[in-house]
């Protein structure tokens, strides 16, 4: 399963951007931070106590269920009162469920956590990257591994040289991208695929935000 993977901004940064205002509606979602517990009924209601404690006025919670649906909009419909009455929402989702509710609602938005990553669930309750959507995928020649995203320097053009016992020189608790793609290319007899050169990438990429149009036929 993919998810969207959060980690909560340090409490002082959240009270610095809470800076100056007294009331506030604070905001969970009932998908990917609910499962990650950074933004599901328990953290919600522990960010109510700890908002509580610093002298806020806290005039509402809710966790909706897909905060980036834009169904969430009839949502906020039904509790418009306690966010008219708050200063700014603090709102404990990824950035995307934040981006919609703040197209959806004239009120200021504030995170409360950092996005990291899109993750894919490797085993209970942990995550690991897979791709970081760089645009120009080369898994077909590194036998679906992923050498961007999993090689601590995201070298394409094989092994670093520290690979150590198939270890990462950078973390050797972390087994070498490279040292995989050696082993999965070898297995499927496809080891020739290695010695095929990556051109160098344009890291400028595209002008933001990105765009894709599904092409009219
Ligand atoms: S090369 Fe890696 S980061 Fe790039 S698109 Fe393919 S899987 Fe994603
Ligand atoms: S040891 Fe392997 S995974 Fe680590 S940086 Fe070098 S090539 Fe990449």
């Amino acid at each position: 399963m993919i998810r969207s993977i959060t980690q909560q901004k340090p409490m002082e940064e959240i009270e610095r951007l809470l800076e100056g205002m007294g009331r506030v509606f604070i905001m969970g979602c009932g998908t990917c931070v609910t499962l990650t517990h950074t933004g599901g009924i328990p953290e919600v209601e522990a960010m109510r106590g700890a908002l509580s404690e610093k002298g806020k006025v806290v005039t509402g919670t809710t966790v909706v269920p897909v905060a980036c649906d834009n169904l969430t909009r009839e949502i906020l419909k039904d509790i418009q009162s306690g966010i008219k009455q708050s200063d700014a929402l603090l709102i404990m989702t990824c950035a995307f469920g934040v981006q919609t509710i703040a197209h959806q609602i004239g009120k200021l938005v504030i995170p409360a956590l950092n996005t990291m990553f899109i993750g894919k669930e490797t085993a209970f309750g942990e995550f690991n990257e897979v791709c970081t959507q760089c645009g120009t995928c080369i898994i077909g020649e590194t036998g679906g591994i992923c050498p961007v995203t999993a090689c601590h320097k995201g070298l394409v053009n094989g092994p670093c040289g520290g690979t150590n016992n198939g270890k990462c020189e950078i973390d050797s608790n972390k087994d070498c991208a490279w040292t995989a793609i050696y082993n999965r290319l070898k297995a499927l007899g496809r080891i020739d695929s290695m010695r095929k050169y990556q051109k160098p990438r344009n890291h400028l990429g595209e002008p933001n935000p990105g765009k894709f149009r599904i092409p009219t036929v």
